[in-house]
C-alpha cells in the first residue's frame, strides 16, 4: 500500500491532518483571491476519479482542485465502465495501475472498497466515500470549516444529528473531531443509531501521533432529544437521511422525522446567535432542514463546499508529495 493513501481518518497521522488544515487555509485564500487562477503545483501528474456511486460536491471539487493545480484529471464512473460488466475492484485496480495514474480518488458502495483497491494499486488512493464506512475528506473539510470559525478546539460543542447508522460522514467526523478535543454529542432516533453508540462505547484505536492530544478517546454522548441540547451548541451538523441504504422500516415517516430532528424556525430560535448550522449535502429540503435554514446567516452549508475544494486541493498535493507553489 502506498504511504500517501487516505483510506480512513484514523490512519491519518495527526501531524499530517494538521498540515492539511494549514494548507487548506492557504488554498482557500488562493482560490478566493484568484478565482480560477492556475497553479503548476501538480504539473506532470494525472489524477483518476473513479466514482462508482453518485456525487456532485466530492467529485467536482476533486476534479476542479486537480485542474487548478495543473494535474490531468480523468473521470470514470461505474456506468459505462467495466465495473458495470462485473469487473472486480482488484482487476480494475490492476488495469489502472498499468496506465500509471499518479493518484486515484475513489468512491464505492462497499465499506472496505478503498482498502481493498489500495492493496492492488501501487500509487496513492484517496477514499472519497466508502459505503457506510468512512468519508475522510468530508471529515477534514468539516474540521476545516469549524477551524475557520474558531471552533476546532477543546471544549467546542457540536451535535451530529440524524441518520447515524448509515452515515459515513458521522463515523469519520466523530473520529477526527475527538482528536481536536471537540465535544461531540450524537443525536438521533434509537432505530437510526448503532447500538454501540447508544451505550457510549469508544471510538476505536487512536490515530498515529494523536495519543497525547486533548480529548483523545472521550466517552460517546448520545441523546434522542435534540431540543434538550440545542441551546448549548456551538455547531449543529445535520445528516442526510440515507434512504438508499435503508432496508425498510427504520423510519416512521418523513413528517415524524422532521418534527423530531429537522431544523426549523422554532429550533433556529433555540440556537445561539453565533452557532453554525452544517450539512454535508445533498439536503432533503423539508426533512433535515426547512427553507428558513438556507437564508439564516448561521448556515454554512455552502461554505463547507468551498472548504471542500480547498481541502481537496491540499490533499492532492499531500498525496502526490508536491509543494503548493503559491
Ligand atoms: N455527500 C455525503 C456523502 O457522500 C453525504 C451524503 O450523501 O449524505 O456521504
Amino acid at each position: 500500500m502506498h504511504p500517501r493513501c487516505l483510506l480512513s481518518i484514523t490512519a491519518l497521522p495527526q501531524a499530517d491532518a494538521e498540515q492539511l488544515l494549514l494548507n487548506a487555509g492557504r488554498c482557500v485564500s488562493w482560490i478566493q483571491r484568484g478565482g480560477q487562477l492556475k497553479s503548476s503545483s501538480l504539473r506532470g501528474t494525472s489524477t483518476l476519479l473513479l466514482f462508482a456511486e453518485n456525487s456532485t460536491r466530492t467529485r467536482v471539487s476533486f476534479e476542479l482542485a486537480g485542474k487548478l493545480l495543473g494535474s490531468d484529471t480523468i473521470n470514470i464512473s461505474s456506468k459505462g465502465s467495466s465495473i458495470e460488466k462485473g469487473e472486480s475492484l482488484r482487476d480494475t485496480a490492476m488495469t489502472l495501475a498499468a496506465m500509471h495514474f499518479s493518484c486515484v480518488v475513489m468512491r464505492h458502495e462497499a465499506a472496505d472498497s478503498a482498502e481493498h483497491f489500495a492493496r492492488w494499486y501501487p500509487g496513492p488512493v484517496l477514499n472519497a466515500g466508502a459505503g457506510r464506512g468512512e468519508h475522510p475528506t468530508q471529515a477534514l473539510l468539516d474540521a476545516f470549516t469549524l477551524q475557520r470559525h474558531g471552533l476546532l478546539r477543546p471544549g467546542a460543542k457540536l451535535a451530529i444529528v440524524g441518520d447515524l447508522t448509515h452515515s459515513r460522514v458521522a463515523r469519520s467526523n466523530l473520529a477526527l473531531l475527538a482528536r481536536f478535543g471537540v465535544e461531540v454529542t450524537l443525536v438521533g432516533p434509537p432505530n437510526l443509531t448503532p447500538s454501540a453508540w447508544r451505550v457510549g462505547a469508544g471510538l476505536g484505536p487512536p490515530a498515529p501521533g494523536a495519543s497525547e492530544k486533548a480529548g483523545q478517546d472521550p466517552p460517546l454522548r448520545w441523546t434522542p432529544d435534540l431540543d434538550s441540547i440545542l441551546p448549548e451548541l456551538d455547531a449543529v451538523m445535520l445528516l442526510r437521511v440515507q434512504h438508499e441504504r435503508m432496508a425498510g422500516g427504520e423510519m416512521s415517516t418523513q413528517d415524524e422525522y422532521s418534527k423530531l430532528y429537522g431544523m426549523n424556525r422554532r429550533r433556529l430560535g433555540m440556537l445561539r446567535s453565533d452557532a453554525l448550522i452544517m450539512h454535508p449535502g445533498p439536503v432533503n429540503r423539508g426533512v433535515e432542514a426547512g427553507e428558513d435554514v438556507f437564508s439564516d446567516p448561521r448556515c454554512v452549508i455552502n461554505e463547507q463546499v468551498e472548504s471542500g475544494l480547498a481541502l481537496r486541493a491540499a490533499l492532492l498535493a499531500w498525496a502526490l508529495e508536491r509543494e503548493l507553489d503559491f
